[in-house]
């Protein structure tokens, strides 16, 4: 595979890589500084920084808001939690839509506590889409469902599989108006050996983000070891050749969770590694 370098404008940060030192307003003029033409926030920091303000610094400084984080969360015990998700997903929505983000992600949650019922779960996970779908379309925010790696099934995400989130994207939104789609995380996704043909299958219209890190060998936790690109196992020219085979043109959003490596750097040195890491590993 002879696959040239990724356009470095095409580079956008997820605030979660640099959470732990800097703010949303840091972060902003952080990306401005380092020539990252897009970014990624988290709402418990769009909320500490204010969604007005936000919007205003993010149009100020030129960024594309490639996605909002996040949305979903929706099986609950009883019908009160499920109702309360569902408000914090309109809450969500309209929030995107404040910073004209190219989708809401969503991360659509896994067994309410105490449960089994994994097929329910899923169900609920259904019907809360479904019931976000309108206020989404209204709003112009589409939907962006992530599957997650099934060893979050429990607790985060009970969509695992590129496919499975492509099955919800045609029964709740046949017509590919472009509402609803997925992420397409190489964290999660990369082991599936679906991947390509979900990719090719998806298409330009479901392919709503493009989420880079790296797998590292080995991993020593669940949530927060995630590896800068280049440093793991994931082909990522490989992957990336498969979602610009089909039609994706969209941005390459590096999301990494570090405790033990890149949350403790200063970020100025991690947006410097992400600029170079992209031109040379991705
Ligand atoms: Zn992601």
């Amino acid at each position: 595979m002879n696959i040239t370098p990724p356009d470095p404008g095409l580079l956008s940060l997820n605030t979660a890589t640099v959470r732990e030192k800097w703010n949303l307003r840091e972060m902003i003029e952080g990306c401005a500084r380092h020539g990252i033409r897009g970014i990624s926030p988290w709402r418990d920091q769009l909320a500490a920084l204010g969604v007005k303000e936000a919007a205003k610094m993010i149009r100020n400084n030129g960024l594309t808001v490639t996605g909002l984080c996040r949305g979903g969360m929706f099986p609950a015990a009883d019908r009160k939690g499920r109702q309360a998700a569902l408000d914090d997903n309109l809450r969500a929505v309209d929030e995107a839509a404040a910073l004209g983000a190219r989708c809401l992600v969503l991360v659509v949650g896994g067994l309410p506590a105490g449960s089994k019922d994994l097929k329910g779960a899923r169900e609920m996970v259904r019907d809360g889409i479904g019931e976000t779908l309108e206020h989404a379309r209204a709003a112009g925010v589409p939907l962006a469902i992530e599957p997650l790696h099934p060893m979050y099934c429990a607790e985060r995400a009970c969509v695992n599989t590129l496919s499975q989130a492509l099955d919800l994207c045609d029964e709740l939104d046949g017509g590919k108006g472009g509402a609803l789609g997925a992420v397409v995380d190489v964290y999660h996704v990369w082991w599936d050996p679906q991947l390509e043909s979900q990719i090719a299958r998806a298409g330009d219209r479901r392919l709503l983000a493009f989420h880079i890190c790296d797998w590292l060998v080995p991993t020593t936790d669940l949530l927060n070891d995630r590896g800068m690109m280049g440093d793991g196992v994931i082909d990522l020219p490989q992957i990336r050749s498969w979602m610009e085979a089909a039609g994706y043109r969209g941005f390459h959003e590096v999301e990494i969770f570090s405790a033990r490596n890149w949350w403790k750097r200063e970020p100025g040195e991690v947006l410097g590694a992400i600029r170079r890491r992209h031109q040379q590993c991705c």
